[in-house]
């Protein structure tokens, strides 16, 4: 059966990645991105270059009408989705006592909201099938507290939490739901930290260097290919938090 694959966030870190890392092992790829059109694209070509079957789609996942219209569109276009990554994310590191309404609620939109649109979106086919796998990218701050991460770090636990109930209620329908936690991933995401404190950073992770994007791809790949992993999560961290 064809292998169609939706990954959030995927026109630039580990999102993209991802997205590469399925196409290149036989999915049909739905690249879904925000703004970065551009990004998109390139990716898109490039996969497609290689051989590989991808759309592109803009589509902002706190948005419950354009998601359920991004999902119709790939099972018009590739075929009902097999396999679901959640992994479009924000982050805003500041004090608990400035953060402001409209940012607590954005992040939970985008964080929480996207992973519940997502995975709403996608279940009938998977339901009727009997099969299907999802995979939620959260955090290291989805286990462990981040000072001046609260409002992200409380979303990233929060889609743990989601992971594990989703796996309890979907197993016995053939659907399996897993969460991959990574660590201090080298993307734009962690720019805003600054040079100093990422060298700081890599210092203190126990392997070294900060994580690279294609390392987390290679473990989503793994656990959507593992026909008997549920309702787990997994931490690709360099060691960081033992
Ligand atoms: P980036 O900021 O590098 O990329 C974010 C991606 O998500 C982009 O493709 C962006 O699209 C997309 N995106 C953002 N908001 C939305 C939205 N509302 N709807 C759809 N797409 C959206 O992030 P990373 O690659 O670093 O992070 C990816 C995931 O991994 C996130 O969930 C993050 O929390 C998690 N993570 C990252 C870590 C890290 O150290 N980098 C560590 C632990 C977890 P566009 O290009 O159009 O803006």
């Amino acid at each position: 059966m064809k292998k169609v694959a939706l990954v959030t966030g995927s026109s630039r870190g580990i999102g993209a990645a991802i997205a590469a890392a399925l196409s290149r092992a036989g999915y049909a790829v739905c690249i879904n991105y925000i703004e970065r059109a551009d990004k998109a694209g390139e990716l898109a070509e490039k996969l497609r270059s290689e051989g590989g079957e991808v759309i592109t789609q803009q589509c902002d996942v706190a948005d419950r009408e354009a998601v359920w219209a991004m999902v119709r569109r790939i099972e018009r276009e590739l075929g009902p989705v097999k396999l679901l990554v959640n992994n479009a994310g924000i982050a805003k590191q500041q004090q608990f006592q400035d953060i402001e309404e409209e940012t607590w609620q954005r992040l939970y939109a985008v964080n929480v909201g996207g992973c519940f649109h997502c995975s709403q979106a996608v279940l009938g086919p998977m339901l009727h099938e009997h099969a299907g796998c999802i995979v939620n990218i959260s955090s290291i701050w989805g286990s462990h507290g981040a000072s001046c991460e609260a409002a992200y770090s409380s979303t990233k636990h929060a889609i743990i939490g989601l992971t594990r109930s989703l796996s309890a209620e979907l197993s016995l329908s053939g659907i399996r739901v897993n969460c991959v936690a990574p660590g201090v991933i080298d993307t734009d995401m962690v720019q805003v930290l600054g040079q100093e404190t990422l060298e700081e950073l890599a210092r203190e992770i126990p392997l070294g260097r900060l994580g690279r994007p294609e390392e987390i791809a290679q473990m989503v790949l793994a656990v959507a290919e593992n026909p008997y992993i549920t309702g787990q999560v997994i931490t690709v961290d360099g060691g960081f938090l033992v």
